[in-house]
């Protein structure tokens, strides 16, 4: 699923050797392979650190990026940032365990994956230009955020209209 060309490994060995008790990483302009709900990721950054705690290892970090997409009502081209946390333990073997750990196959740290991973895990269903963005037309396509246009839309159950709009998301 992921198109694993990019090196962005973090070596811990230093850490589990005890050599050290913390790595620090930052990687910008990561690529994003994934398409999912029409939206582009760019700017992918993953800033962070890995802890050595008394024998437990801990990864806490930080993903950032911008959304792209049309807006899911008028269609309008959308651009939005988005910041999201990580702290997971880190383990050194594939754990049998339900809870969400970090395997570091190898003594390495896959942070382009882990991030990308992250990111498509956690993409909105649709971006908006706005909360209250009106919509287009149903009927004439105008968009409805720049006026009313003559089109009798009464037969829409504005109840119903808002039940639609629930099931969108
Ligand atoms: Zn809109
Ligand atoms: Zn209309």
């Amino acid at each position: 699923m992921i198109n694993q060309t990019e090196n962005h490994f973090l070596d811990i060995s230093k850490l589990l050797a005890g050599e050290t008790d913390e790595l620090v990483f930052d990687l910008e302009g990561l690529p994003f392979p994934f398409e999912e709900n029409q939206i582009t990721v760019s700017s992918l950054r993953f800033s962070g650190r890995v802890v050595d705690l008394s024998g437990f290892i801990r990864l806490s970090g930080t993903i950032t990026g911008l959304y792209s997409a049309a807006c899911g009502r008028c269609l309008a081209p959308v651009t939005q940032g988005f910041s999201l946390e990580l702290d997971l333990p880190v383990e050194n073997e594939e754990a049998e365990s339900d809870e969400d750990v970090i395997i570091a196959e190898g003594k390495k740290i896959d942070l382009a994956s882990l991030a990308q991973e992250t990111v498509f895990t956690s993409l909105p269903m649709r971006l908006l230009c706005r909360e209250d963005c009106k919509g287009l037309c149903p009927k004439c396509g105008k968009d409805l955020n720049t006026g009313d246009c003559a089109c009798d839309r009464r037969e829409i159950d504005p109840r119903l209209a808002g039940l639609a709009d629930f099931f969108k998301d």
